[in-house]
């Protein structure tokens, strides 16, 4: 496909930055392992969409007149104040999210990657993601992407079925995921992933089961199951409410669920987490960090972060929130260099509860060293090794706590929430009772 001239213009700038970048990265920088405070990922929100899918509650907006010149400053000035602030060493992966990042220029990725490289070290083999949306995803567009510096797709199919697609308001049809995914794979091989939506209003077990059988036959090593969660205030909230849509049955997809992740199983892939299946090891390291809860910073606007701000003294990680607002974020951060809208944070106990919540969502779990790194005193065995409750879980199959560590089976990822509720309330009651440790946490 011929491209515009400017287009094609800022695209050959932005391959150069990547190469700058890639030459700089061969040169020498802080290199070696950084200390866990030291190390994190980088979320990177592009707040732009070309139109509104019924279902979506996320922080979105479509764009009139926008300056990207204006917002590419700005995401760079935001990574280079949260890196200085975080006195993060070394970036482990930089995650573009949405929105629809994929209607960004590639030139803006590069300007960012670059800039991360700059502050701290971001290795050559860096998990690099961008999320792209079929219709904004050109395979000249991705060869751009990944000229860029992306390394990584993650293709918001959500569904083969064009009735489907077209009540979830997508502006692609089956034909064009199709397309878009063996374009992605052709120039990422073995680093494109893939979305599927299950559970939405009328959807039947058996069609759906089908249309993931059609993707096994395309796809390439990473698919990802989500839920169709009806948000008040979307559009497909107010059809179902107003009757115009069935509501979706919680018993079909929690069936949609459990039929899906068998056939991926036998399909070779495993399920390492309760939303994410991969094959030949292509897991999602940026998402693998926050299930571990390691730090992340988040750039643009309404990224979320978590991490210590060392430059400031502090010991504490905090959550941080960007305002949302994509014009506001832009003033906040011409004025501050960060549009951060609020710090909270977290005390010793909210970060146990999120190292408990989100390391059980993996298969791995939790392991005795991971939870030793947070918290030295009170083991895993201290707080659950005597418990009624988990001992039931355990005899029931859906739980273990072993040698390695704490872990839903197969059976209990399905139902991590349920087993959620038991094991909190537990680290709640064991933390009221401990001797308070003065150990610092990361
Ligand atoms: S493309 Fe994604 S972020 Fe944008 S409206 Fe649709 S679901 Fe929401």
């Amino acid at each position: 496909m011929a491209l515009p001239r400017s287009q094609a213009r800022g695209w050959v700038k932005a391959a150069k930055m990547a190469q700058r970048r890639r030459r700089a990265e061969d040169a020498g920088g802080p290199q070696g392992p950084a200390p866990g405070s030291q190390r994190a990922a980088l979320y990177v929100h592009w707040p732009y969409c070309e139109k509104r899918c019924s279902y979506c509650n996320f922080n979105k907006y479509i764009p009139r007149g926008v300056d990207e010149a204006a917002l590419r400053r700005c995401l760079v000035t935001e990574a280079q104040t949260l890196l200085r602030l975080s006195g993060v060493r070394r970036v482990e992966s930089v995650f573009f999210g949405g929105g629809t990042p994929s209607l960004a220029s590639p030139h803006t990725v590069a300007a960012v990657l670059e800039a991360v490289a700059q502050a701290t070290h971001l290795p050559a083999d860096s998990e690099v993601t961008l999320e792209a949306n079929p219709t904004s995803a050109s395979g000249s567009r991705l060869a751009a992407f990944g000229a860029a510096g992306v390394n990584r797709l993650s293709i918001g199919l959500q569904s083969l079925d064009d009735t489907e697609l077209q009540l979830l308001g997508r502006t692609h049809s089956a034909r064009d995921a199709l397309q878009t995914l063996a374009e992605a794979q052709r120039l990422f091989p073995g680093r494109v992933s893939v979305d599927l939506m299950l559970g939405l209003p009328a959807q039947q077990v058996g069609p759906w089961l089908r249309q993931l059988q059609e993707l096994l036959r395309c796809c390439d090593d990473h698919v990802s199951l989500y839920q169709l969660s009806l948000e008040r205030g979307t559009t497909l909230f107010t059809q179902v409410q107003q009757g115009a849509l069935p509501a979706p049955d919680p018993e079909l997809a929690a069936e949609m669920y459990q039929e899906g992740r068998a056939v991926l199983r036998e399909a070779g892939f495993r399920q390492y987490e309760v939303s994410n299946f991969a094959r030949n090891g292509a897991l999602s390291t940026h998402n693998w960090t926050y299930w571990q809860c390691g730090q992340y910073l988040g750039v643009g606007p309404g990224a979320h972060g978590r991490f210590i701000p060392q430059e400031a003294g502090g010991h504490t990680r905090e959550a941080r929130i960007q305002t949302l607002e994509p014009d506001s974020w832009m003033k906040e951060v011409m004025l501050f260099g960060h549009g951060t809208r609020r710090r909270i944070p977290l005390s010793e106990l909210e970060l146990l509860e999120e190292v408990l919540a989100m390391g059980l969502r993996t298969d791995v779990g939790i392991t005795h060293q991971h939870w030793q790194q947070f918290e030295p005193q009170l083991t895993l065995w201290d707080l659950f090794g005597a418990s009624e409750e988990v001992k039931e879980l355990q005899e029931q199959g859906l739980l273990l706590l072993d040698h390695r560590g704490l872990r839903c089976s197969w059976e209990g990822l399905a139902v991590l929430d349920s087993l959620l509720l038991s094991l909190l309330s537990r680290l709640q009651e064991a933390w009221q009772q401990r001797t308070p440790s003065s150990v610092p946490r990361g």
